[in-house]
């Protein structure tokens, strides 16, 4: 039987989630044995342009990085975003609140009309996306099951619960309740609540479920001290590309 072809690809982005998929080790070595990786730029130096599935990390930020997605889509039966800056825009998107002109000249000084600049966007803002692996890194156990499903034919189960679940399962006692403030109510898990389980608040690295309470948990924010600012820039760590909901 002929095996799927496999390529990942790299936009806006630090690249720590393919880092996380090298780090898999031996469960690695078993889906190698599924598929062929034609392309993988942290792991490889050979590049194909021929492939069936393509994984895709980083947010689109550049001009130029349309015509690349869009070439991906078109070559690719299936595409898989991965990670929050291709899911969700991620961090990136905090460059949103800026004017472009400004974020070229923070960051390129004298040499910004070199270099081309776009509010920081989804993959999904531009190409349809077929399956999401979300948060900032992604978790390797989510990667597995995403990926086996995949090839198995079937559709990945993505929680549409939040963080909180997931929280509870594990027996912390919420941060709330600590004094601390926290994002779990509206963000969907299936990191297994990592943060909250080591005393941090979760801060929205997997984006919003699909139906959250906002103004419920915008209420619970404020009556834990935060200004209604300051909520709102909660959600706007990786949520910039979503600004409109939170106000
Ligand atoms: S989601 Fe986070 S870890 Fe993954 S590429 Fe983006 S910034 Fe890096
Ligand atoms: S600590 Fe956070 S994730 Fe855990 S139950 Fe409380 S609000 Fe939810
Ligand atoms: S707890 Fe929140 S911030 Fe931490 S990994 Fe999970 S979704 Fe991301």
């Amino acid at each position: 039987m002929t095996k799927p072809r496999v390529a990942f690809f790299s936009f806006s982005s630090c690249e720590g989630c393919q880092l996380v998929v090298l780090t898999i080790e031996e469960q690695l070595l078993e889906l190698v044995n599924l598929i062929d990786i034609v392309s993988f730029r942290e792991a490889m130096s050979e590049k194909s342009e021929d492939y069936d599935i393509a994984f895709v990390e980083g947010s689109i930020t550049r001009t130029s990085e349309i015509e690349s997605i869009k070439k991906i889509r078109d070559t690719a039966g299936i595409i898989i975003a991965l990670g929050a800056c291709a899911t969700i825009g991620g961090v990136n998107c905090l460059k949103n609140q800026f004017e472009m002109e400004k974020v070229q000249d923070i960051v390129y000084g004298k040499m910004a009309s070199n270099y081309d600049t776009i509010p920081a966007r989804p993959i999904e803002s531009v190409i349809k996306v077929d399956y999401w692996i979300h948060g900032c890194p992604i978790d390797k156990d989510e990667f597995i099951e995403v990926t086996k499903a995949i090839l198995l034919g079937k559709k990945p189960r993505i929680p549409d619960y939040p963080v909180c679940v997931e929280c509870q399962m594990r027996e912390n006692v919420c941060l709330f309740e600590k004094g601390l403030v926290c994002m779990g109510p509206v963000t969907r898990a299936g990191c297994k609540a990592i943060c909250p389980t080591y005393n941090d608040g979760c801060t929205g690295c997997r984006g919003l479920i699909d139906d959250p309470n906002l103004s419920s948990h915008k209420n619970l924010l404020n009556e834990h001290g935060l200004t209604v600012d300051e909520a709102i820039s909660q959600y706007m760590l990786f949520g910039g590309n979503s600004k409109e909901k939170y106000e």
